[in-house]
């Protein structure tokens, strides 16, 4: 047991070394590793591990290349703040908190549904960027440049069904369950991805830059203050991303109790 918290806590002092984390992202991540711990034990943390090394990894893979589309994220480059880490694991660590409080199996696979779409969603924007091709804009039915919340490649699509397949095999072995069990994971993870982009091409803000006249997410382009052109200022990516971690959950919980079991 003390080994395994003195292992969080090594781990959540390394990402903000790493600047993987901000000190108050680090912290935050140190609470959700211990919280998922005494809920759903080390395979639990195995899982969240999965989400956040290959997200980590792939947000710094091919950098360049994505600065270079103004794709890349300002805020990533300090590392994931406290905000961002609830977004993508804050579902987790109620669902976790539920098991603690009414113990039932389904938060389990509510749980690991959370995750798996937060790496579909991950994994999808981040190697979805890298596409070849326009992506599609599926509000505005039209091709837009990559980066932009609501569009949708196919290189984004299969990343985000790997992505969250990751997942689904990840559990399979980690808590030696059925395949049923993996398929509900997966599917779940790739379908919170779907509604991450519903909520993204409707709801999200967007802003313009005064400068190059592009469409960005971001607050700052070519070094001056962006105008907004779109959305529900509460709506920022980091509720959309909350917001479909939930609906993951909730799709893996209503398939396990009345499809599995
Ligand atoms: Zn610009």
């Amino acid at each position: 047991m003390i080994n395994i918290l003195v292992g969080i806590a090594l781990l959540s002092i390394l990402s903000a070394c790493f600047k993987w984390l901000t000190i108050a992202g680090s912290l935050t991540a140190f609470i959700l590793g211990v919280i998922i711990y005494l809920a759903f034990g080390w395979q639990g943390l195995i899982i969240l591990g999965l989400f956040f090394i290959t997200s980590t990894f792939l947000t710094k893979w091919k950098k360049d290349k994505k600065q270079d589309q103004d794709a890349l994220n300002t805020e990533e480059k300090k590392g994931r703040s406290a905000g961002q880490v609830l977004a993508n694991g804050g579902a987790a660590l109620l669902a976790a908190i539920a098991h603690l409080t009414v113990s039932d199996p389904v938060w389990l696979i509510v749980f690991a549904a959370t995750f798996a779409t937060a790496t579909a969603d991950t994994w999808a924007s981040e190697i979805g960027v890298l596409s070849q091709q326009r992506p599609f804009h599926i509000k505005e039915w039209k091709k837009v440049d990559p980066g932009l919340s609501g569009a949708v490649s196919s290189l984004g699509t299969v990343a985000a069904a790997t992505g969250a397949s990751l997942i689904g095999f990840g559990f399979y072995f980690l808590y030696e369950t059925s395949f049923s069990i993996l398929l509900c994971i997966a599917i779940s993870g790739f379908l919170g991805n779907v509604a991450d982009t519903l909520f993204g091409a409707w709801f999200e803000q967007k802003y313009v830059c005064s400068i190059c006249k592009k469409e960005t997410e971001s607050h700052v382009h070519c070094g001056v203050k962006t105008i907004k052109v779109f959305g529900y200022s509460f709506f920022t990516n980091d509720l959309v991303n909350f917001s479909s971690t939930i609906i993951g959950g909730m799709i893996a919980g209503g398939l396990y109790t009345w499809i599995i079991t």
